[in-house]
């Protein structure tokens, strides 16, 4: 058995190629390094187990490593790649801020920082979690992210990329890191399987993956678990009843019998469902899970939204390919309420059964047409007409759809005035319909409008304006923090605001309206307006690294360039 309970630490990336499902992130580091564009801090955000830390220590390699690949890649081989690979490297070091986030820790790192590397270029500090540092750990850490050494290199990670201030965001290069997609998982296990000589499903990975959720080290840590207790013979069967999972089959059966309009047997099913020792919510949650993915298997346009590897969405297309969407829109809904009532309902498998005998009847002509078609359903026609919203239809008028029983053959070729039109509009449609309803009567008495306001202004008055916004909501870092990062200026005609990061883009965007209704006012003008900007991949000028900033000067004053090589100046 022990031999299997190995593949988290055994499989950990040690290259960035190796890294599983963070392609372009990856690339984009590699290319940093290629091209010598370092920055002194970066900031990975990500949730666990998606490859923060393995990244950060690839990346502290790579940058050390004395014998790069011309694809940017750790040699593995050098001195410096067998010390990091031994683990004994002192150029990496690393510091989990859940247990050391006080001063002292902060004190003791700061120290570390001055020390300058004895093999290798650079020492890169790693500190996991950085949100869970004090206030004042943090003030004692900042002058440091400041003005780092030219030797070292912060990697700060975190899960939780919104409880970072924006004074370490606005000091750091951001990247963001994916969940690990369900087909990315599934084909790094199979590698895996392979390489230990197991045997494994398709599908049994598939379960695997997604019980990992998106985390690849939870994934190979399971992957162990169903390994070991299955002797490294993976099946799907196996998996499911090791992990407790309940069968795909069932709902399947399930969606069988809805069609079928067959109550008896829905009943029966959920009576086995039972039986194994599921629970209710949790059963009614997974079928409504099931027949989600069903319907986004259906379009092709939405299939990847389907959290599978290939061959399990080709399997939910094909099933999904004889279900009517609307059908599946309003099975879903009944789940949905099942679960909303679920906690309040005093009998609980009593509104799982009703439930599920509304589901049957989903596809019934009405509830008391019966006997002439043996409960069996007509192929439904494959394009349906597009839904209306509920308050379009003349709707006295309009007929109950029918499956047409009397005439079955001709009904599916019918034009389209007879195709059956959908009981239901769903949420959305509804919602709008209602909603542009009540606009139109509010538009109806057309109130007198104050005179629109339109002084001339400069931009020195707008940037006046700005500023005076940041001083007045200084009880706001994080929006105040974004705000003063950049000014807004003038491009093609409208005011831009550019910033380093989409994080801090969004703080202005959420509070836009409460920005612009202060300069609107200040102005003295109701067309002031912004656009906030991310710029793409490149930080601010003042917050280039100094390499950068004399890179720059150099582009410009060649000059300045010949000086340096007469004069033997260099960079620190
Ligand atoms: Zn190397």
């Amino acid at each position: 058995m022990e031999q299997y309970i190995v593949s988290a630490r055994k499989y950990r990336p040690t290259t960035f190629d190796s890294v599983v499902g963070q392609k372009a992130l990856t690339a984009t580091l590699k290319n940093a390094i290629v091209t010598g564009r370092l920055a002194h801090a970066y900031l990975f955000c990500g949730s666990r187990g998606v490859g923060k830390t393995s990244c950060a220590r690839i990346f502290a390699k790579t940058i050390n490593c004395m014998a790069r690949t011309p694809q940017g890649e750790a040699c593995n081989e050098c001195d410096s790649c067998r010390q990091f690979n031994e683990n004994r490297s002192m150029n990496i070091i690393e510091l989990d801020a859940a247990s050391h986030n006080g001063v002292d820790d902060m004190r003791a790192l700061t120290e570390q920082v001055m020390v300058p590397p004895t093999v290798g270029k650079y020492r890169v500090f790693i500190i996991d979690e950085v949100h869970m540092l004090t206030a004042a750990a943090f003030n004692a850490f900042l002058k440091t992210l400041e003005e780092p050494p030219a030797h070292a290199i912060f990697i700060l990670a975190t899960t939780e990329k919104h409880k970072i201030i924006p004074t370490i965001l606005s000091r750091c290069q951001i990247y963001d890191f994916n969940r690990i997609g369900v087909a990315d998982m599934v084909a790094h296990l199979a590698h895996v399987a392979r390489t230990e000589g197991m045997t494994a499903e398709p599908a049994a990975l598939n379960v695997i993956a997604r019980k990992a959720d998106g985390a690849m080290r939870d994934a190979l840590s399971i992957f162990d678990q169903v390994a070991a207790s299955t002797e490294g013979n993976i099946t799907y069967a196996a998996t499911i009843e090791n992990l407790n999972i309940l069968d795909q089959s069932y709902y399947n059966r399930l969606v069988d019998a809805f069609v079928a309009q067959d109550v008896a047997q829905a009943l029966l099913i959920y009576k086995e469902v039972r039986d194994k020792g599921f629970d209710s919510q949790f059963f009614i949650n997974g079928l409504a899970l099931y027949l989600r993915d069903l319907m986004a298997a259906g379009n092709s346009a939405t299939i990847g939204l389907v959290e599978a590897s290939d061959d399990v969405r080709a399997a939910l297309a094909e099933r999904a390919a004889g279900l009517h969407p609307t059908f599946l829109y309003r099975a879903m809904d009944l789940c949905n309420d099942a679960d909303f009532n679920f906690r309040q309902a005093s009998n609980k498998q009593f509104l799982i059964e009703l439930t599920l005998i509304k589901l049957c009847q989903l596809l019934s002509p009405s509830s008391i047409d019966s006997g002439d078609d043996e409960g069996r359903l007509k192929p439904l026609p494959a394009a349906a007409a597009p839904l209306k919203p509920e308050g379009a239809a003349p709707a006295a008028s309009a007929p109950q759809p029918h499956v047409a029983p009397a005439a079955p053959s001709s009904s599916v070729a019918a034009p389209a005035a007879e195709t059956p039109k959908p009981r239901f509009a769903p949420g959305g449609f509804s919602l709008r319909g209602s909603m542009s309803r009540v606009r139109e009567e509010h538009a109806a008495p057309a109130p007198a409008v104050a005179a629109r306001r339109a002084r001339p202004f400069g931009e020195d008055e707008l940037h006046k304006a700005w500023k005076d916004f940041i001083a007045s909501h200084s009880s706001e870092p994080l929006l105040t923090g974004s705000m003063e990062t950049a000014l807004p200026a003038a491009v093609d005609g409208r005011y831009v605001v550019t910033l380093p990061s989409s994080v801090l883009a969004d703080q202005i965007n959420s509070r836009k309206g409460e920005v612009l209704a202060a300069l609107r006012t200040a102005l003295d003008n109701d067309d002031v307006d912004f656009d906030v900007v991310v710029s793409a991949g490149e930080l601010a000028p003042q917050y280039w690294p100094e390499k950068r900033v004399l890179d720059y000067m150099l582009e410009r004053h060649p000059l300045m360039g010949e000086m340096m090589q007469k004069l033997k100046m260099r960079l620190r």
